[in-house]
């Protein structure tokens, strides 16, 4: 495992994937599928504008083609994702199920009637971005104001805690200990943390992420109507129940839909992996 160049400009991303390759092969390659950060453009195989890096559209499945002469298909990660949960996880034998990873980011993949949904460019499922409160003061990575992923996902908890406590004495109590006394401080790790340990301001944060959960989990049922929502990413497999509970507390309030059954991922932190695995047995 090793973290992203950028050393070397859009080229070297691939560059980088040939090298770890190589590194662990014993055997030509069959197929190769992969599953990457968003935004992609799945017919040209590349990575376009993510917020992530400095440079926009990064070139994958060509120069893996060139090398390993080979079918190379790039997907989503959570696309990707739910593919592993059908084939290897709680999803088999399910033909409408929808993977969610609530992780440094909000992201989301789906079956539907058996059909993995792709959409033009391979971004038919960034549920992240769906919008909970466009007249909010919480303006999301992507710009827009006030999307699911911006109160929810690891990097925008933080942010959005300090919004939740600037209206709060909060001078006392765990909390406050672990992040030294500052808002700056802050982190999903601490916050979740100091909730477990009964810190009160810090359970009302994750109250307040549970409700914004429930509102997008259930545009999820709305929208696709599965019958099983998988969750995986760090901040769920650490904090299931603080994660699951409010879900299903509030997600009936939210739903026109038959309620499906949410669970975690029994896949842990290999759902995306075990999806590789499965879109590069599909080619
Ligand atoms: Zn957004």
């Amino acid at each position: 495992m090793e973290k992203t160049d950028t050393f070397y400009g859009a080229l070297g991303v691939s560059g980088q994937i040939i090298r770890l390759i190589d590194s662990f092969m014993v055997e030509e390659p069959i197929s190769i599928g992969i599953g990457s950060i968003g935004p992609i453009n799945h017919k040209e195989g590349m990575i376009t504008n993510t917020p992530n890096y400095p440079f926009n559209n990064i070139p994958i499945t060509e120069p893996l083609i060139e090398k390993y002469k080979v079918p190379v298909t790039i997907v989503n990660d959570c696309t990707a994702a739910v593919l592993g949960e059908q084939m290897f996880g709680a999803g088999r034998g399910i033909e409408n199920l929808v993977y969610v990873t609530i992780s440094t980011g909000l992201g989301g993949g789906a079956i539907v009637d058996g059909n993995l949904l792709m959409g033009k460019d391979g971004n038919a499922v960034e549920v992240g971005h769906f919008t909970l409160h466009p007249d909010s003061e919480v303006v999301c990575g992507c710009g827009c104001r006030g999307h699911w992923e911006a109160y929810s996902s690891g990097k925008n908890i933080p942010v959005y805690a300090e919004r939740i406590l600037q209206t709060k004495d909060w001078d006392t109590g765990l909390l406050h200990q672990l992040s030294g006394g500052t808002t700056k401080n802050l982190t999903a790790e601490n916050i979740f943390t100091a909730a477990k340990k009964g810190d009160k301001h810090a359970q009302g944060i994750v109250h307040e992420i549970g409700l914004k959960n429930a509102i997008g989990f259930g545009n999820i049922v709305n929208a696709y109507d599965p019958e099983l929502i998988t969750i995986g990413g760090t901040i769920a497999l650490e904090n299931p129940d603080l994660i699951l509970n409010p879900i299903k507390e509030n997600i009936e309030q939210h739903i026109i839909n038959r309620a499906p059954e949410i669970m975690i991922t029994p896949l842990g932190q290999d759902s995306v992996i075990l999806g590789a695995l499965a879109l590069a047995m599909r080619v």
